[in-house]
Formats: structure tokens, C-alpha cells, sequence
């Protein structure tokens, strides 16, 4: 095993603790991990909060590669209107939800934030540290409806991809926006 700082070693093991949760769990298998990013990434980064660990949420738009593997809507959905939500934490970002578009990926799947976000168009700190507030609406916390991936499948398969997606969570709250007001906007 690679030799790893004092601080990583206690994150891999939180990392791990998180991964009994239901949260997490829902998210092991790609179609499980459809759509939930942004609930799973915002309820993990709380978690870690709660045990003292400095973190926020990363988001990521437009895709510069297709997700031809990819659960729900993503093979038939124009990987550049694709949006997705990660946890940071110092210069890694976490995805518990990367099945969703790599099945092989990992649970979670930890990377430097620099390596992630050179597969994106923008890629930002939504939530920096010091952000209060994850989430515009409480929501946006909640895990994927069971049948929400294979509906979404369904419509892209019949539209050619275009849609709409209803998304029960979502589409009468406030539109995703990052809540972050902090001066500087970022996280360090
Ligand atoms: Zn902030």
C-alpha cells in the first residue's frame, strides 16, 4: 500500500465509515447513484463537518467526453449540458457518485480536484469551506426516487436525449445555484 500522510489515512478511514450509510450505499451501484450527486455530496461534506473535517462542494458542468456506459439519461443526454457535484476536501475531490457515469469508477472516487476537472468545461467550488448553507433548498439533500433512473432512460431513449426530466426534488424549489456568498468565493 502507498504511503499516505497522517491527514489522508483519517479521511480514507472516515471515507469508509461513510460508506455504511444509506446515502453512500445508494450510490454503490451506477443506476442507484443517477442524479444524486448533489444530495449525496451535500449530506456526505455535513457528515465530515460533524467530525471536524474542512470541507465544501465542487460542481462541475459540461462534460468534455460522452458517458456512452453511463446510467439514466446520460448516454442519450448532450454530455455538455451534463452537471455534477463532488465533496472537496484540501486539493481532493470525493464522488460518491461517479458510477452514475463510469461504471467501473470508484466508491467513492478520490482524485486531486485538478484531475477531475479537466474532464469539465467549468469546473468551481460551489460551497467553499466556510459556507454556512450547502444547499438553496432542503430538497436538493434528498436521495433519487427508486424509478427516477430507469424514467429518465425511458424519455432520453424517446427523445433523442432532449427530454424534459422531471425531478420530483427539484422543479418547483429554487434553481441550482451555489449559495456561496463568502468574500473570496473560494476554499482556501
Ligand atoms: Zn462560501
Amino acid at each position: 500500500m502507498a504511503t499516505l500522510p497522517a491527514s489522508d489515512l483519517a479521511l480514507a478511514a472516515l471515507l469508509d465509515e461513510y460508506a455504511l450509510t444509506e446515502p453512500a450505499r445508494a450510490c454503490e451501484r451506477p443506476a442507484g447513484a443517477y442524479a444524486n450527486c448533489l444530495a449525496v455530496s451535500a449530506l456526505c461534506a455535513q457528515w465530515l463537518r460533524e467530525r471536524g473535517v474542512e470541507c465544501g462542494l465542487l460542481h462541475f458542468a459540461g462534460s468534455r467526453a460522452p458517458f456512452p456506459d453511463g446510467s439514466g439519461r446520460w448516454p442519450y443526454f448532450d454530455p455538455r449540458q451534463v452537471t455534477h457535484w463532488t465533496v472537496r476536501v484540501g486539493a481532493l475531490s470525493v464522488d460518491w457518485t461517479a458510477r452514475q457515469f463510469r461504471p467501473a469508477a470508484g466508491w467513492p472516487d478520490v482524485e486531486e480536484v485538478g484531475s477531475i476537472a479537466a474532464r469539465w468545461r467549468l469546473a468551481m467550488d460551489w460551497a467553499c469551506t466556510r459556507c454556512p448553507q450547502l444547499v438553496a433548498d432542503p430538497r436538493h439533500l434528498e436521495l433519487t426516487p427508486p424509478l427516477l433512473e430507469r424514467a429518465h432512460r425511458d424519455i432520453a431513449r424517446a427523445t433523442d436525449g432532449r427530454g424534459a426530466f422531471p425531478d420530483p426534488r427539484h422543479d418547483d424549489t429554487a434553481p441550482l445555484t451555489s449559495v456561496c456568498r463568502c468574500a473570496d468565493g473560494s476554499s482556501r
